[in-house]
């Protein structure tokens, strides 16, 4: 992979550009991906943004939205974009197989790659240019990097700021991670410059949800948690019977897993849901605890050191079992915190 420094000279050629994301995009894929978009487009480009699987409501009022195509509900016209693609932007994962059925048109793809990302341990050899930065706040900061330091400031606007606002702010939990360092408040300034409404994204993201939805939440922390103090643990156990009674969508878990590490002392959380094709996980920590190593050892995972998820084909019962059994080999590392 060499650096996306290298990359810039190619800006100023009209081309076929495809910004893609990880499956199930969270605030700061859909934002990375169409904030580069609107960048693109603004420097003439043929743009087409593709999500590997369908996203949550509270995404659908983003600049640009409406554009963004689903690789599931429209494979035809996707497999077309990126056969006459000369450039795929990969926004906010570093590793294909976190683009699902996308995974093998994306590795056919002979164009050049470009990989902008702030995960542990890249794919880099499926790149030719890229930054990888796990300090990064989020995609969304590396993209507003990218513009600046392409020398196409100038182009930024409302609807670019729009996107990588969301993005930042999602990654950080609203500002309040470690990675927020000064630099990000300073993107949120030059934001704010450009005329964003802060308080609207906030309501889009955060106040749109479905009265089920929070009944859903509050029966997952009334009946699906349990907290084990030996280990400064929590974990949340969803069935796949609670997310039919609740009628539950995409997006209705995010922030869940959240709520566990929000009990004093307790410092590693842990959440399982029952879909359909996999038992998927969710990890967060506050401190030392790197739940990126913790996810890729012990459920084919990955991510950040605070921050990470993986899968399992076993059963819901066994995954939990088995977690309860890893659990004791880090009492140390866990009680210590
Ligand atoms: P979440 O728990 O919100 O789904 O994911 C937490 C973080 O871990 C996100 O940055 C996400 O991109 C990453 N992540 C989630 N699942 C996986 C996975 O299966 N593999 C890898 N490598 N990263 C994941
Ligand atoms: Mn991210």
């Amino acid at each position: 992979m060499r650096p996306i420094q290298d990359y810039y000279p190619h800006l100023c050629n009209k081309q076929n550009i495809v910004i893609t994301m990880h499956q199930k995009p969270d605030g700061d894929a859909m934002g990375s991906t169409l904030g580069l978009y609107h960048f693109l487009a603004n420097l003439g480009h043929n743009v087409s943004v593709i999500s590997p699987t369908n996203w949550a409501a509270f995404l659908d009022w983003m600049p640009g939205a409406s554009a963004v195509l689903d690789y599931e509900k429209d494979k035809a016209a996707a497999d077309k974009l990126i056969d006459n693609a000369n450039t795929i932007f990969c926004l906010d994962f570093n590793v294909m197989y976190r683009t699902k059925n996308m995974e093998q048109p994306l590795m056919d793809a002979t164009c050049t790659k470009i990989l902008i990302d702030h995960h542990r341990q890249p794919q880099e050899e499926v790149f030719t240019y890229g930054i990888s930065n796990i300090y990064k706040s989020s995609t969304c900061e590396m993209v507003y990097d990218f513009i600046i330091e392409s020398g196409y400031a100038s182009l930024l606007d409302r609807n670019i700021a729009t996107c990588l606002y969301t993005g930042i702010m999602t990654d950080t939990g609203s500002f309040r991670f470690p990675s927020t360092t000064a630099s990000v408040h300073l993107a949120v300034a030059h934001f704010k410059e450009l005329g964003i409404d802060h308080t609207a994204i906030h309501e889009n993201v955060f106040d749109s949800f479905l009265e089920n939805r929070l009944k859903f939440l509050g029966n997952s922390l009334m009946n699906r948690m349990e907290v084990l103090y030996e280990y400064n643990t929590a974990i949340m156990v969803i069935p796949k019977s609670d997310l039919v009674k609740f009628n539950t969508k995409t997006g209705d878990t995010e922030g869940f897993v959240n709520y566990l590490l929000s009990i004093d002392g307790i410092r590693f959380a842990a959440l399982v849901i029952d879909r359909t094709e996999e038992r998927k996980w969710s990890f967060r920590s506050k401190g030392n605890f790197d739940v990126n190593n913790f996810a890729r050892m012990h459920f084919s995972g990955g991510g950040h050191k605070n921050a990470a998820g993986g899968s399992t084909y076993d059963s819901l019962e066994t995954t939990v079992q088995r977690f309860k059994e890893i659990l004791p080999g880090y009492q140390n590392e866990l009680s210590n915190l």
